[in-house]
């Protein structure tokens, strides 16, 4: 009888040992691929963005998550999944990129945009482009096509149209919403620049961000989302890295940059270095805004210090959240 129930405890042993080794592996494995974006960040309430919108945002979001997370699933790069995910909030007239692109001071619209790959450091931008109908695809020419980093203005128009990148009259980027809110400058909180970040099947992890900048601007005004180290970085040894906010704090501070130097050089955590650069410094220095990111294990960071952050992840094994406010 001893015997038994010595073979039963054994055996409910083995049971409990392999079911919580089973969860451990779940934990800590490392997922094929993740993606992360976000639309924007800005210190919009609650009450300033009707439960309607909420949720059409939120819509949008969802969708564009879907179209990288395909592409993932299917084998594709994080070039890929980036272009594609951010022409597709590109196209959306929601988000302060590609054809909801807001208004300069004289009433114009200049975007910029730009792309990292982690694997080699290759990077591509374009700044202050009134023609190009997605700049983050006109960045990719300018990363595997070209030998320079950022083409801005006429220039970049030129190239893009050589590579065959659709080109558009500039009444295209009209929309009444940001044609008001230029009217309103001031009175307008929400902010909607997009971004990506991408760990691919292959382990490379890649960053791509894409704006109109801000409302307002004075004409040839540049920010921080075409400069490389500032609103875009990736690098395969530490994470990839897009940002949203006060462009102008994001250069200086060199933020995206910076999350990966700590981690590179002070061992930091994504997390860990993604909240002293955002809730610490910038916030000291007053500057507004966040990041998405993703390092070379498939953590990701969604930081932020203003009152809400359009974003959304999603990871090969199922782990999928669209969130807005805190
Ligand atoms: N960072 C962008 C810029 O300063 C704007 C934004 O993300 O809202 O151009």
């Amino acid at each position: 009888m001893k015997k038994y129930i010595s073979l039963a405890v054994l055996i409910i042993f083995m049971v409990f040992l392999i079911i919580s080794c089973k969860q451990i592996d779940q934990e800590t494995k490392k997922p094929d691929y993740v993606i992360v974006i976000h639309g924007g960040a800005g210190n919009a309430s609650n009450q300033d963005i009707n439960k309607e919108e909420q949720q059409e945002y939120k819509e949008k979001l969802s969708e564009a998550l879907t179209i990288g997370e395909n592409i993932l699933k299917e084998g594709g790069t994080s070039i890929e999944a980036i272009e594609k995910t951010i022409n597709y909030l590109e196209d959306c007239p929601m988000f302060n990129a590609g054809k909801g692109a807001v208004f300069t001071h004289d009433g114009k619209n200049e975007l910029d945009a730009s792309i990292m790959n982690g694997a080699d450091l290759n990077a591509g931008a374009v700044a202050s482009v009134g023609d190009i109908k997605n700049p983050i695809s006109a960045a990719i020419k300018v990363m595997n096509n070209s030998e320079h980093v950022l083409l801005s203005g006429h220039g970049a128009s030129e190239f893009a149209k050589e590579q065959n990148i659709e080109i558009v009259d500039s009444s295209y980027f009209f929309t009444e919403k940001r044609w008001e809110s230029l009217q309103h400058v001031l009175k307008s909180k929400k902010h909607g620049t997009v971004g990506c970040v991408v760990l691919d099947k292959y382990g490379n992890l890649a960053a791509g961000t894409s704006t109109g900048g801000r409302t307002n601007k004075k004409y040839g005004r540049i920010g921080d989302s075409p400069i490389i180290g500032a609103g875009t970085y990736a690098n395969n040894n530490t994470c990839a890295i897009s940002a949203t906010g006060h462009g102008e704090y994001f250069i200086r501070y060199a933020v995206a940059h910076d999350i990966s130097a700590l981690m590179e050089y002070k061992d930091m955590s994504l997390a860990e270095a993604s909240e002293l650069v955002i809730n610490k410094k910038l916030v000291e220095a007053g500057g507004l805004g966040g990041i998405i990111g993703v390092d070379k294990n498939g953590n990701i960071a969604t930081t932020f210090n203003t009152n809400m952050m359009f974003r959304a992840y999603a990871k090969s094994t199922g782990e999928r959240k669209i969130a807005i406010f805190k």
